[in-house]
Parts: structure tokens; C-alpha cells; sequence
């Protein structure tokens, strides 16, 4: 498995062309929160562009917070996760995926997993 995460430009500009040479496909985890806001950050053209070479999109969060941070603030989490979820449906109509999340630096706490059961 190939994946990516942190919407960085760079990924679409030029690992998506090694992808395409060798004919692998991958898993982007992108910040919805941080498409279009730079010149760093991937844009919707770039996302849909991914998605329609057969790429998976997927969540990694709004804002890209440290989720452990937010075990008792579920309104808080429900932004991150749900929010995203939303994010992602709205602005690239991206809704048969997003079964995977990705939490900042690949870790999560029990209690913000049991949360997220709740909220997800
Ligand atoms: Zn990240």
C-alpha cells in the first residue's frame, strides 16, 4: 500500500507521475481544511484529477489537530471528522470512499477512537 498525507502540491506535481510510469496506484490522505489555501496545498482540480485517474481519496482530518487533545471535546471532534467528511462531500463530491481516517502522526487514543464511534 501507497499513501500520502498533508496535501502537499508536490505529491500531485510529482509523485503522482512515478504512480502513473510503474502503474501503482495509491491512497492520498488529504487535510480538507488545507486544499486551495497555498500554493503549497493541492487544490479541488488536483484532487479530482487524482480521483478520476483511479487514486483513493481520503480523510485526514479538517484541520490536521492532534485528535488525543480532543477526547472530551466531542463538538470538537465531531468538526474534524464529521466536518471533513462534509468537506470532502460538498467540494469534490467525494462520498464512496472515506472509510479510512488517518489521525496526525498515524496515533489515536482510545478514548478518542470510542468517541469517534460515537460520532461516525
Ligand atoms: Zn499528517
Amino acid at each position: 500500500m501507497i499513501n500520502f498525507d498533508d496535501s502537499f502540491k508536490n505529491q500531485f506535481l510529482y509523485a503522482k507521475s512515478i504512480l502513473d510510469k510503474y502503474g501503482f496506484k495509491a491512497t492520498f490522505f488529504e487535510v480538507c481544511g488545507w486544499i486551495g489555501k497555498s500554493s503549497e496545498r493541492k487544490s479541488w482540480q488536483d484532487i479530482a484529477a487524482l480521483q478520476q485517474d483511479g487514486m483513493d481519496i481520503e480523510s485526514h482530518t479538517m484541520t490536521h489537530p492532534n485528535l488525543n487533545t480532543m477526547s472530551s471535546l466531542p463538538a470538537a471532534l465531531d468538526y474534524q471528522i464529521g466536518g471533513a467528511k462534509q468537506c470532502f462531500l460538498i467540494m469534490a463530491s467525494i462520498h464512496q470512499s472515506l472509510h479510512i481516517l488517518t489521525a496526525k502522526d498515524g496515533i489515536i487514543q482510545q478514548s478518542s477512537v470510542l468517541l469517534l464511534n460515537s460520532i461516525v
